[in-house]
C-alpha cells in the first residue's frame, strides 16, 4: 500500500471565506507541468491530492492583464481530469440538469452553491456580472468546475460536486500517485 495522504477537506470560516495555502515555487512549477502551459490569475492552492501535488486552484478573479477570469476553482490535476471527463462523456450531465428540473430541494441547493461561489469570489474582486462556473445555478455544464468547487470548499456546498467526487471514489480514486504530468 502506498502510503496517501487521507483527503482533506480546507475548513470554511464563519465569514464563509475558504482559508488556502500560498502557491510556492515548487507548486507553480507542478501545476505549470500538469496544465502543459504557464498558470493564470493562480491565487492559492485550494486542494491536493493524497500525494501531495495541487489538485485545484483558487485562481484570482482576473487576469494579470485584467481580462476577466470568473472561475474561481480550477481543477489541475490531469488524472482527476480525465477521470471527470469520462464520467461527462457518459452522458452524466444531462442526466443531472434533467434532475435538477425536477427535484426543487437539489435546485435550491444548487442555486445556494452559486451564491456561495459568486460571494466569494465578489470578496476577492468583483467582476460586476452574476456569472459563475459550470453552468450554476440552472444548468449542469462542467463536472471538473463541480468537483473542484467540493475539493476546495468540502462537502455540502455543491451537490454535484459531492456526486462527482463519489463517483471516483467508487472507481476506486484516490489511489497510488497522480503523476504531475499524467496517469
Ligand atoms: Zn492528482
Amino acid at each position: 500500500m502506498p502510503s496517501a495522504r487521507p483527503l482533506t477537506f480546507v475548513a470554511v470560516s464563519s465569514t464563509g471565506t475558504p482559508q488556502f495555502e500560498p502557491v510556492t515555487d515548487a507548486d507553480r512549477e507542478v501545476i505549470r507541468e500538469q496544465l502543459g502551459r504557464p498558470p493564470r490569475a493562480l491565487r492559492a492552492v485550494a486542494a491536493r491530492c493524497p500525494s501531495g501535488h495541487p489538485a485545484v486552484v483558487q485562481t484570482n478573479p482576473r487576469l494579470e492583464n485584467g481580462t476577466p477570469f470568473p472561475t474561481l476553482y480550477y481543477l489541475t490535476c490531469p488524472r482527476l481530469a480525465s477521470m471527470v471527463g469520462r464520467l461527462e462523456a457518459s452522458g452524466l450531465m444531462r442526466e443531472m440538469t434533467e434532475r435538477l428540473e425536477a427535484d426543487p430541494g437539489l435546485a435550491d441547493r444548487y442555486r445556494r452553491a452559486h451564491e456561495s461561489y459568486l460571494a466569494q469570489r465578489d470578496a476577492i474582486e468583483p467582476l460586476g456580472h452574476q456569472v459563475t462556473a459550470g453552468g450554476m445555478p440552472g444548468r449542469v455544464k462542467c463536472l471538473h468546475v463541480h468537483l473542484a468547487h467540493t475539493l476546495a470548499c468540502g462537502p455540502g456546498v455543491n451537490p454535484f460536486g459531492d456526486e462527482t467526487l463519489a463517483l471516483l471514489k467508487a472507481t476506486g480514486w484516490p489511489s497510488g500517485d497522480c503523476a504531475p504530468s499524467g496517469e
